[in-house]
């Protein structure tokens, strides 16, 4: 571990990041426990015993948050290709099966690693363990973070249905063979799973490290009613946040209206989970009145435009969710499906994404509106009321670019350049309630050759162990690859109340 870090740290010659700027201006900043304390021109009067930190030649501003990943997806990242969101569901198996406790922490350990060293400060974690999840799972996971250093919520994403049992008509399409085999993939019954939970709950031991706990049940018609509402009860009990895919794929939309016979936001909302303390991930096929029951409500959204164009999911109507009121976060999804834990490049995607759905650029986000998002934004979706943003009071998650960098030759519209020219490439410190996490672009807490050794270790014993489940994968992606193309060719109307 680092040696302690000063209780005070004035840090001098950097520029700060204000979106309200065209270009950054320099700002001295007095951090005390950890905390904001000041903010002011060069030469802000500081206590004796502060230390100075020099960030000459350096642009700051407020750690990235991710407001969606996988930490099991860190072990299995570049698995699949040609790989819709199903055919990942149909993979998860394989790619994500025989962990060992030890492996549940090292894949954690990889995605923190990634996300500091790219600029981000806290993540919004649902994290799976099958058949259900684990208080020493759940512990390793956050273990991870604490001796990364990164914030977090840490959900356990749970279901009492299995991929094949939820998808309409996709049991029928399977051989009996491969229907029986299927069998052995049935997540543990719910009761279990949800006691399992608020065993969880009860001994959850992290707040006081910045890592929460939250629950996820998955995707809303991988569960019965009974467990989605238990769920949403042992949130409500233990004042923890809820987290759901909902709507990420057209399947997904066409299933909860045939299950249903209304859209899964408003299943959802009749399941009683829309409120302030639920976020939705993905969200592709939310019509106007989802998003509006979501801006009334107080809902946030995970957008993740970086796996729902790698899975062929969609494209998220940004414009229209921010002009409906909705409290857009950001996130990168797992790096089983969208491969990076890259911050600086989903701002650039959700900017992108925006654009290329109409010539009129009064339909377009704004850089400003794509930085709030993984800022505040992502914040909002955590539950984080001091993060996100630069100010006294806030806490002192802090990125420092270098800007000799490539990407800030020149320094033209800061905002701008953040969203659009920064690849992570400039990351040169990176400071979570005022410790440095990354000095000089190396990780303080982490020794990157020992986790490449123990991941390759890993990645050989999982592989063999995996062998037989990637043989059934294999097998049952051929009906996966056929059917649910089917089911998603079926009209689906989004509904819209302005002019498209
Ligand atoms: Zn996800």
């Amino acid at each position: 571990m680092p040696a302690p870090e000063p209780t005070a740290r004035i840090v001098r010659g950097a520029v700060l990041a204000d979106p309200a700027l065209r270009r950054a201006e320099p700002a001295d900043i007095l951090i005390v426990d950890g905390v904001i304390a000041a903010i002011g021109p060069p030469g802000l009067g500081a206590p004796e015993d502060a230390v100075p930190f020099d960030a000459a030649h350096t642009l700051v501003h407020p750690g990235l948050i991710n407001a969606h990943m996988h930490s099991h997806g860190g072990l299995a990242r570049g698995q699949g290709d040609k790989w819709t969101l199903e055919l990942l569901l149909a993979a998860a198996p394989w790619i994500g099966g025989g962990r060992a406790l030890a492996d549940k922490k090292l894949s954690a350990t990889i995605c923190a690693a990634e996300m500091v060293l790219k600029g981000c400060t806290a993540a919004y974690d649902l994290f799976a363990e099958f058949p259900r999840p684990t208080r020493d799972g759940m512990d390793a996971v956050a273990e991870a973070y604490a001796e990364v250093g990164l914030r977090a919520v840490i959900a356990p994403m749970v279901a009492d249905l299995s991929f094949y049992q939820a998808i309409p008509g996709l049991l029928d399409a399977l051989p009996d063979d491969l229907r029986k085999a299927v069998d052995s993939l049935r997540p543990g019954d719910g009761a279990a799973c949800l006691a399992a939970i608020e065993d969880i709950a009860r001994h959850w031991s992290w707040d006081r490290a910045g890592i929460r706990l939250g629950v996820a049940p998955t995707i809303p018609h991988h569960c019965t009613e009974g467990f989605v509402c238990g769920c949403a009860g042992i949130a409500r009990a233990n004042g923890l946040r809820l987290h759901t895919h909902v709507s990420e794929s057209k399947v997904q939309a066409v299933a909860g209206q045939r299950l249903y016979g209304r859209t899964l936001l408003q299943q959802m909302n009749h399941w009683g989970m829309v409120g302030p303390d639920f976020t939705v991930a993905h969200g592709v096929w939310l019509d106007d009145a989802d998003m509006g029951l979501m801006a009334e409500t107080g809902a946030s959204l995970a957008h993740n435009p970086g796996s729902n164009m790698r899975l062929g999911n969609g494209m998220f109507p940004l414009r229209r969710a921010l002009d409906l009121g909705v409290t857009v976060g950001i996130g990168t999804d797992g790096a089983n499906c969208s491969d990076n834990q890259n911050m600086y490049e989903a701002m650039r995607y959700a900017s992108m994404v925006s654009k290329v759905q109409s010539p009129r650029t009064e339909d377009w986000a704004a850089v400003e509106e794509v930085y709030r998002a993984a800022t505040l934004g992502s914040a909002h979706a955590l539950g984080f009321t001091n993060a996100g943003e630069i100010r006294a009071g806030a806490k002192a998650d802090l990125v420092f670019l270098d800007l000799h960098a490539i990407n800030w030759i020149p320094h033209n519209w800061t905002v701008n350049q953040i969203v659009h020219a920064e690849d992570a490439t400039s990351v040169r410190h990176v400071m979570i309630g005022g410790r440095l996490v990354v000095r000089d672009r190396a990780l303080t807490t982490v020794n990157l050759p020992r986790l490449a050794r123990e991941a390759k270790a890993a990645r050989e014993r999982l592989e063999q162990a995996n062998a037989q489940m990637k043989a059934l994968v294999e097998q049952l992606s051929v009906v996966v690859g056929s059917f649910c193309p089917g089911l998603a060719a079926a009209p689906y109307h989004v509904r819209r109340y302005l002019r498209e």
